[in-house]
């Protein structure tokens, strides 16, 4: 079965490419949407943000990038997939998260799978990173190489 997983990754996290890494050894293919960005406090532009997941999935041969423009659930049927993969994080997201499920299950029937943070990854948002990094902090541990590149890019320093 063809999986979606879908966020704004603005900007992907080491925790994202986990779930990326496990996600592609349970499906047959992923397809990473990235999603438009209603955040205000977003940074990245949809084509940064695709270009880095692209550069962080590069070594998975079963992993596609495309963005999202629109309802989840059509993507999906477009892309032919059959299931939704979504990270569970410490604290706060499995409210939202069931409620997206159960919203997506009832308007297309598909499903969604929710894989648990790995242990390391468990605390770090793209919320954090863009704070810390927009603050001068060093997040280099908690991001792909490109990112941290474009964020002392964007940050200077
Ligand atoms: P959204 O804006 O839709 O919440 P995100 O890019 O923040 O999108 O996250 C996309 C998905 O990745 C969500 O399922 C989220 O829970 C998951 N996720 C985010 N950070 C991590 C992490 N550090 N470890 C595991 N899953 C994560």
């Amino acid at each position: 079965m063809k999986a979606v997983i879908s966020g704004s990754f603005d900007p992907i996290t080491r925790g994202h490419v986990d779930i990326i890494t496990r996600a592609a050894a349970l499906f047959d293919e992923i397809v990473v949407g990235v999603a438009v960005n209603s955040a205000k406090n977003g940074i990245f532009s949809m084509d940064e943000r695709v270009a880095f997941v692209r550069d962080a999935v590069a070594g998975l041969p079963e992993v596609e990038v495309a963005p999202v423009d629109g309802l989840l659930v059509d993507f999906c049927t477009a892309q032919g997939a059959g299931a939704i993969v979504r990270g569970l994080r410490f604290g706060g997201d499995f409210d939202y998260e069931l409620q997206m499920a159960h919203v997506n299950k009832a308007m297309s029937g598909i499903e969604t799978v929710l894989l648990p943070a790995g242990r390391e990854y468990g605390t770090i948002s793209s919320t954090i990173i863009r704070s810390a990094a927009g603050n001068g902090g060093d997040i280099s541990a908690f991001v792909p190489p490109m990112v941290a590149e474009a964020l002392r890019e964007r940050f200077g320093k």
